[in-house]
């Protein structure tokens, strides 16, 4: 995510940190290479002269040419013109009404569908009764699309695939829910390849006949200025509440996270970062300026853990670590864990200073394949006493999972350690020791 946008301020932003001594001079130099940086984002060039004015304006009323630390402080005032720049303050949704309507927009293939069930997934966490509506009367697929998804995140959805109205199915939709007491219904609506005019009428109409209390537009943010200029033709029709941002996971530059706000003026909510239903984030403007400038995101990461946890699971495999009964069904199980919290390179991004350093490679969550299919080429009993895996095994298990010799003695062995070490600190807690080494 934002990739060269990050390279690119950083390399700016470097020069200037290092030194002990700032010139106006190198700080002109700095905020011009700022500008560049943003502009090759597919940043507004309007947007970009903006902010680094603003920039420039600060660093020189701060004195920041005579501050103990000129580097740290200048990187801060850009941390705050960025965050300024994509809103400032984070913006929640209205959920108002009984039930609370949302109403989701944007074209075909921006991720409405992946979005909505996102979202019902991501309200029914927070225990509210949702109700998922599919009013796409143009793609039978996109029905189909929205009940899998909505059986995957156990949230009910309703649809009349022979219906053409979407007013009429939308308010069906709604008395149900109101008879069923669920508290809120998300109208998946259909898009078209571009903005038109029967669209753009339809989806006034549908929004003028439910009243939603918030509705949300969804555009790729890979399309850059396009994703713009679209949110400010539906903003203009629609009167939107908020944005929503999807496919970040693929978007090196960021232009349009950047731009949005201030062209259409109005909030980004939602950012959408993979295919998972757990890919979801609220959207924080200085969170993100702060994993802009590569200084990580370690609350964002602490939240995905949390909603990915499971405590009856932890519970359990903590019990198997202590009586040092811990095995690859349990590792298999962690592993799964793990990778419900999304894309491992974009989690890894969020601690401070990893980006950079992870940005060549090429780690995403096949990576774990190889270990799954090893695992998965174990008997059962192979994973819980590993150390019976004789040499014509491990040829047998490494020719089933697809892997080599190498691999399956390397897992081995890394989990061997893996397990020494837990009984280590299970010995050093019951002799007390442990307090003296956490010390
Ligand atoms: P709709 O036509 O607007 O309903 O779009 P869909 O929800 O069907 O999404 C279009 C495609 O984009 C699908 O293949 C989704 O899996 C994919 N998609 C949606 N959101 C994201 C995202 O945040 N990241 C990535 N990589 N893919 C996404």
């Amino acid at each position: 995510m934002f990739e060269n946008l990050q390279d690119k301020l950083n390399k700016a932003i470097k020069t200037l940190k290092g030194q002990g001594r700032i010139t106006e001079i190198n700080v002109a130099a700095t905020i011009k290479e700022v500008r560049r940086a943003l502009t090759d984002a597919d940043v507004n060039y309007k947007v970009a002269k903006e902010i680094t004015d603003r920039i420039r304006e600060k660093a020189l009323d701060r004195k920041v040419l005579i501050s103990v630390e000129p580097g740290q402080l200048f990187v801060k005032i850009v941390q705050e013109e960025l965050t300024e720049l994509m809103g400032g303050e984070a913006q929640g949704i209205n959920i108002k009404g009984d039930p609370a309507i949302i109403l989701i927009a944007g074209l075909q293939g921006s991720g409405k569908t992946t979005f909505s069930g996102k979202l019902a997934s991501y309200l029914k966490k927070q225990g509210r009764g949702v109700q998922l509506i599919a009013a796409d009367i143009y793609r039978p697929a996109a029905i189909d699309q929205l009940k899998v998804l909505g059986e995957q995140v156990g949230v009910e959805v309703y649809a009349e695939p022979e219906n053409k109205n979407a007013v009429e199915i939308a308010q069906n939709g709604i008395a149900l829910a109101r008879k069923t007491g669920k508290k809120i219904v998300i109208v998946d609506t259909a898009g078209r390849l571009a903005v038109d005019e029967a669209m753009m009428q339809e989806i006034e109409a549908l929004k003028r006949a439910i009243s939603p209390s918030e509705t949300l537009f969804v555009v790729d943010s890979m399309t850059g200025q396009d994703a713009v200029n679209t949110a400010k033709t539906f903003n203009e029709r629609l009167n939107f509440d908020g944005v929503v941002l999807t496919k970040l996971d693929g978007d090196a530059r960021g232009g349009a996270a950047l731009s949005i706000k201030t062209v259409v003026n109005k909030p980004i909510k939602f950012i959408s970062t993979g295919e998972k239903m757990e890919a979801l984030d609220v959207f924080y403007p200085d969170r993100m300026a702060s994993r802009i400038l590569g200084m990580g995101d370690v609350i964002s990461l602490v939240e995905r853990a949390q909603q990915a946890f499971d405590e009856d699971e932890a519970k359990r495999i903590n019990a198997k670590m202590r009586k040092n009964q811990f095995d690859f069904d349990d590792f298999l199980s962690q592993l799964q864990q793990i990778k419900k919290m999304g894309n491992v390179k974009d989690l890894l991004g969020m601690i401070p200073g990893m980006g950079k350093m992870i940005k060549d490679l090429d780690i995403d969550n096949d990576s774990f394949k190889p270990i799954e299919a090893i695992i998965s080429s174990m008997t059962p009993k192979e994973r819980s006493r590993p150390d019976i895996i004789d040499g014509s095994r491990k040829k047998r298990i490494a020719a089933g999972s697809g892997t080599n010799i190498t691999q399956v003695n390397n897992l081995l062995k890394q989990f061997d350690e893996m397990r020494k070490m837990m009984k280590k600190m299970n010995t050093m807690q019951a002799s007390g020791k442990m307090n003296k080494m956490m010390r």
